[in-house]
């Protein structure tokens, strides 16, 4: 006989930290939240050092702040002995263990977990329930039925759809702010080096004695750990404080530098937020009403505050709907049968073309590279010179500390890659070297000149542009946005398209020594 009712145990995953979710609203004896540090969520794929101790240190912080607040908790940690290193494992010790009644769990945002969770609800000797994260402003199917039935997804409409639906940056009529909705154009200067980046006012944490666990406890990852100066933030106050400097110093300037790289600069103007939205210490909508009320009260123009709303409004809904619409098969296609291993500079940033050692070696400094360095400089290359698209996409799902596969995966291998077929981006992402000198400075320094087409000191990215276009002709040469490029593909002398495709095949046969 129990004198106590048996405890619901509730699952809290490493990146749903939200203390604003329902469930915390008041203390219930009858209640014990479960967190848990286990091998299978460190070791699916080789994390960046940094993405495994700011999730555990927050996860840590969490559990304080909940037992603080008069919560229940139990916490398991990597080194602890009874530890079963499995999220359904250790959850069917502890209904034992605590003679549990029933369990539930927050809708996970990876199919991986959502169907292990799946799974164990159908065979679980306890009751198993999903509830909602209260994250996002979408349902996971909401923009398959937005599109339902039409032949293409397209992001400016979902935006839209979304803008309407939030009542953001809308006059009281209806219309869009500025009589357009979209201030891309106006998004693509390249960075002069004025105004001055923002200072980095993260906090600093010192999480040596965590990585000391984490390292003993023979979790592999890569990158530098800075566990002695840690950056990333370990709960939503200190996300707060991030969200509020951005908004006073960044956001203003955003709109404008969006699209830049600089070697002088690995942040920019952009908000590095996206570690805190991801976990959810941050809510989408917060830091949306934040950014149109910059622009309200005149504090930052029109074009920098839609310019990043359309991102977190915008993009970062609308992949996880793709994700949903199109998993488990998402993450295995290949519709440019693309087969080339990364070459080894993808792990040590050592190449000599000076704006992918740099996107690479700040990847791996600090677990972060802004947009355009994901996509435009990283992302192209690999869609130049053909590398597999799902070693790619295992690259990208370690190396950043925001990269959770909802959003990695659409992002890497639908936007960057176009392994989907084009289903998120109506062309591919790539460009020759003169897009990258016109938005940023690193073609200054680098060892290739980025004029050059053919001659030994050739920028890779020029005739392996070309090259890609002409191997590609049956998937792009009638897609309209590409018309420019065929066209001038057309009018090049069969000699000259033969010398840029020969460069290109040596270029791909020396990748390791680029
Ligand atoms: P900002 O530039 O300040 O933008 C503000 C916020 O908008 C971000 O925090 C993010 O939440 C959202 N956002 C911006 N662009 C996108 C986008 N394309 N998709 C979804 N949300 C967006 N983002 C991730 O959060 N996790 C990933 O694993 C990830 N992998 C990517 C892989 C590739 C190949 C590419 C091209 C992009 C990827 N992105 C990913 C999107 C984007 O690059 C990052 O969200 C952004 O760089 C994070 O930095 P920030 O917070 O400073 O963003
Ligand atoms: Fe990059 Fe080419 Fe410019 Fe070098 S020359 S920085 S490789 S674009």
């Amino acid at each position: 006989m129990h004198d106590q009712p048996r405890p619901c145990l509730r699952l809290i995953l490493g990146d749903q930290l939200n203390p604003l979710h329902s469930w915390f609203q008041a203390p219930r004896p009858d209640v014990i939240y479960l967190l848990m540090e286990v091998r299978s969520e460190t070791d699916y794929v080789l994390h960046h050092a940094q993405k495994v101790l700011g999730i555990f240190a927050a996860m840590r912080d969490f559990a304080q702040q909940l037992k603080a607040n008069g919560h229940r908790v139990r916490y398991v940690s990597i080194d602890q002995a009874s530890n079963r290193q499995d999220i359904v494992a250790n959850l069917e010790a502890l209904v034992t263990h605590y003679e549990a009644s029933s369990v539930e769990y927050q809708a996970p945002d990876e199919w991986r977990l959502d169907q292990a969770l799946r799974d164990w609800s159908q065979t679980s000797s306890v009751a198993v329930n999903m509830v909602d994260s209260e994250h996002f402003l979408t349902r996971r199917d909401e923009a398959q039925q937005i599109f339902l039935g039409k032949k293409q997804w397209l992001m400016e409409h979902f935006y839209r759809h979304q803008r309407r639906r939030h009542q953001i940056l809308l006059t009281p009529d209806g219309k869009p702010e500025g009589g357009q909705w979209n201030f891309d154009a106006d998004n693509r200067k390249p960075w002069p080096g004025q105004p001055a980046e923002p200072a980095d006012m993260r906090p600093c944490h010192d999480h040596s004695e965590l990585w000391r666990v984490i390292e003993s406890a023979g979790v592999k990852t890569i990158g530098d750990s800075q566990a002695t100066a840690f950056r990333w933030p370990l709960n939503r106050a200190e996300a707060l404080q991030q969200l509020d400097h951005f908004i006073a110093w960044g956001l203003p300037h955003f709109g404008d530098y969006q699209d830049a790289l600089s070697e002088h600069s690995w942040r920019l103007f952009h908000s590095l937020l996206s570690f805190a939205l991801n976990t959810k210490m941050l809510n989408p909508h917060e830091v949306v009403i934040r950014a149109q009320t910059a622009w309200r009260e005149g504090h930052a123009p029109l074009h920098a505050a839609e310019g990043f709303i359309r991102q977190v409004l915008g993009w970062r809904e609308y992949v996880r709907g793709m994700y949903w619409a199109q998993m488990p098969a998402y993450t295995r296609t290949n519709q440019l049968a693309h087969t080339r291993a990364l070459p080894d500079w993808f792990w040590n940033g050592q190449t000599h073309m000076a704006c992918v050692a740099s996107a690479l070696k700040q990847s791996l400094t600090q677990g972060y590279a802004h947009h355009i360095q994901r996509l435009m400089v990283t992302g192209n290359f690999a869609l130049l010179a053909g590398l597999d698209p799902a070693q790619l996409h295992r690259w990208y799902l370690g190396i950043y500390v925001d990269a959770f596969e909802w959003v990695e995966a659409p992002n890497t291998l639908g936007m960057s890659q176009w392994a989907d077929g084009g289903l998120l981006a109506t062309k591919p992402y790539v460009s020759s070297a003169a897009y990258i000198h016109r938005m940023g400075d690193h073609c200054k320094n680098c060892r290739y000149d980025h004029k050059a087409r053919t001659s030994d000191n050739a920028c890779p990215f020029n005739a392996l542009y070309w090259d890609f276009f002409d191997r590609h002709r049956t998937q792009f040469e009638t897609n309209p946005r590409l018309g420019v490029v065929y066209h001038q593909l057309k009018r090049m002398p069969e000699k000259t398209l033969q010398e840029l495709k020969s460069f290109s095949a040596r270029t791909l046969s020396n990748l390791e020594n680029l």
